[in-house]
């Protein structure tokens, strides 16, 4: 048993079997070559029934796939056929006396190579395409599928992508642990979406733990080897703490109900993909402000046809049954590569061609998502949103794009319907011309997470300098505060779905910011919601305080003794029908003008008096309970109508012995009408 001491990226309890991911990665075993068993012909025939079961796999792919992806797939099996690659393995195996594995990943990395260096970008990106053939190739080779995790695990790797995590279910995933990793990476924020636990940081804790068949994630601790009595306690803790979070999750989920009818500030749903519609169903979400459909890409061998993504689309604007669903166009690129859509190599992948430029440089893909949207647009309330973008003209082109799809569409008799077109704001450049934005977009959505990285300048996935990531600065609330006032003076609606807008310790700014609307993962919507009441009911205080500050106090309008409001004895006042009243037990006969301003009325029968404050409220001092039966007798007016009067100034003379004697109650009354 041996413990090592990590950095934490999502804290939390894990324990169980340990699953070593690297292991669905090429790797072969040179020993196993030369031995005295070795036989050419039958390297060549476990090569050759390869070749052929993955050039079945290719054709089947590409006869249910749409154009693009076909093309993707042919190519890939010219690949596959290719002579020089073929005739290396052969040469490989019957000169060098390589096993297959061995032949097929050296000829692999050799071609990839030489495609690599050619000085033809077309021909260089075929070397992406020669390392997925010969990784799918090898998978053939041993008997495995992309993914042979079976019972719920703790996964283990060097580094993960979102189209590896991507590629296990779930609900196999108990904790992750790796060498390298950031807080902000996409996977990162996967494994936050999933409430899984996640430590990285250490190679030796990762040998430590490939080598370990248990492991147990505590916090900030990983324990590989645990013995018995170790293990057999993390496990019954590890149950006890997913009760303990179901019931946290259940007392969430009590509180937040009927929430959304009381604040103003709308929380909707982050999704990734199908398999979040049931949860977000539960969720009684009002919304989808954020649907990254790039996962769809990434899961995936070759693009999603169009009829894959219209099914996807659909089937989550039909959950959402009417609620607003923002669809965004794949952002792909950066962290989130696939095998089958080659790109260039690039030395700052996170500046280079990532999101709305790929999609720009990759129409065709592009025109096929672009389609499936128009069509999913007639089963629900689907918005569109752009990613990374940084001008009005990028905008304008999508547009044009999107009008062109639909003439194709209507033209092939296909329903579609053209959905409101809105743009994330992830850059510095897009906050500083929201305002020129705001008139070419329906609505913003702030993507914090990247926008933090653009102006910082730290990549969001750089290893070791977390303490520089700072969502919280100053100049990030800045750019909210600039898009928010832009959107709103053009009148469209401002999001923020970045991972600020679930920080309880964000919302209140956020809201400060304008901010209508915060997406956030599933798994925050309810504390999500309850820290927007919190945050609303603590704005509106603030604001009632300032108003109070800023408004002159109102004087008593007599001297005496103060009645609070609930013994005045005449149930108009003491019910708050007339506002919020004090009397006051006279013990003179003078009154006096609550405040400066206007007379703006004064009884007939001269027992009570309105004026109009210099900051617009009205008050009325009203002398004595049922005077107006005295019709004025006692009554001395000193102001008339309109007259302006100074707070404290006398504005009448009472005689109270004709009250008392009257038998009623002098009782002098202030009520705040309005
Ligand atoms: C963001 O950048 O804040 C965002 C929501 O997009 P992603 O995290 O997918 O890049
Ligand atoms: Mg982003």
């Amino acid at each position: 048993m041996k413990e090592f001491e990590l950095a934490i990226i999502h804290s939390g309890f894990a324990a169980g079997p340990v699953f070593d991911a690297d292991l669905t990665r090429v790797k072969t075993d040179p020993s196993a070559d030369q031995n005295e068993s070795y036989n050419p012909e039958h390297e060549m025939t476990l090569y050759n029934r390869a070749v052929d079961s993955l050039d079945r796999e290719l054709a089947s792919a590409a006869e249910k796939a749409d154009r693009n992806s076909r093309d993707i797939y042919e190519t890939e099996r010219l690949l596959l056929k290719d002579n020089a690659f073929s005739e290396t393995v052969r040469e490989l195996i019957t000169e060098k006396n390589m096993n297959v594995n061995t032949a097929v990943e050296h000829a692999g990395n050799v071609l990839a190579q030489k495609l690599a260096g050619n000085e033809n970008a077309y021909i260089r990106q075929r070397s992406s395409d020669i390392t997925g053939v010969t990784e799918r190739l090898l998978e053939i080779l041993r008997g495995e599928g992309t993914n042979t995790l079976k019972v719920p695990s703790i996964i283990v790797s060097e580094e993960l992508n979102p189209a590896r995590l991507s590629a296990i279910a779930p609900s196999l995933i108990l904790g992750l642990v790796t060498e390298k990793g950031s807080m902000t990476s996409h996977v990162s924020i996967l494994a936050g979406n999933m409430g899984i636990p996640y430590l990285y940081g250490s190679r030796e804790a990762l040998e430590a733990v490939r080598a370990s068949e248990k492991a147990i994630i505590d916090d900030k601790k990983l324990i590989t080897d645990p013995d018995e009595k170790t293990y057999g306690e993390a496990l019954r803790r590890m149950w006890e703490e997913n009760e303990r979070k179901q019931s946290q999750k259940r007392r969430q989920k009590e509180d937040s109900a009927g929430i959304d009818e009381k604040i103003h500030t709308k929380v909707y749903a982050n999704i990734a993909g199908t398999q979040d519609i049931p949860k977000l169903i539960a969720s009684g979400v009002r919304g989808v402000g954020l649907f990254r459909s790039e996962f769809l890409f990434l899961d995936h061998n070759g693009a999603p046809s169009e009829e894959e993504q219209f099914e996807a689309y659909k089937a989550v604007a039909e959950a959402m049954n009417g609620k607003e669903t923002v669809i965004r166009t794949m952002d792909l690129g950066s962290d989130k590569k696939t095998n089958w859509l080659p790109m260039p190599a690039e030395k700052n992948p996170a500046l280079g061609c990532r999101g709305l430029r790929l999609s720009l440089k990759e129409q065709d893909l592009f025109r096929t998502q672009l389609r499936a949207l128009l069509r999913a647009a007639v089963f629900g309330n689907i918005k569109i949103m752009l990613p990374m973008v940084t001008s009005v003209r990028e905008v304008e082109i999508v547009r044009s794009i999107l009008e062109n799809c639909a003439e194709e569409l209507s033209n092939e008799g296909i329903a579609y319907k053209i959905p409101s077109l809105g743009i994330m704001i992830e850059t510095p450049a897009a906050a500083m011309i929201a305002d020129e934005l705001a008139k070419a977009a329906d609505f913003f959505s702030i993507g914090t997470n990247d926008l933090t990285q653009y102006t910082l300048a730290l990549d969001r996935e750089a290893q070791g300098l977390e303490a520089f990531y700072d969502p919280y600065h100053e100049a990030i609330f800045r750019l909210i505060k600039i898009t928010a006032d832009a959107g709103h003076k053009n009148n469209i609606p401002i999001s923020v779905c970045g991972e600020l807008a679930g920080q309880p310790n964000a919302v209140k700014r956020l809201i400060e910011c304008g901010v209508d609307k915060l997406s956030v993962s599933l798994s925050k919507v309810d504390e999500t919601r309850l820290q927007v009441v919190k945050a609303e009911a603590e704005l509106e205080n603030r604001r009632v305080e300032k108003d109070a500050e800023q408004s002159p106090s109102i004087a008593a309008p007599a001297d005496g003794r103060l009645i609070p409001m609930e013994d005045i004895p005449d149930p108009v006042f003491s019910a708050g029908t007339l506002g919020e009243c004090v009397g006051i037990m006279p013990d003179s006969g003078i009154i006096y003008a609550p405040c400066d301003g206007i007379v703006s009325g004064v009884a007939q029968t001269g027992h009570a008096i309105t004026f109009t404050a210099s900051d617009g409220r009205e008050i009325l001092v009203h002398v004595g309970i049922n005077t107006v039966t005295l019709a004025g007798r006692g009554f001395k007016v000193l102001v008339q109508e309109g007259s302006t009067v100074s707070k404290g100034e006398i504005v009448m003379e009472v005689d109270l012995a004709v009250i008392t004697e009257a038998g009623l109650s002098p009782m002098v009354i202030t009520a705040l009408l309005s």
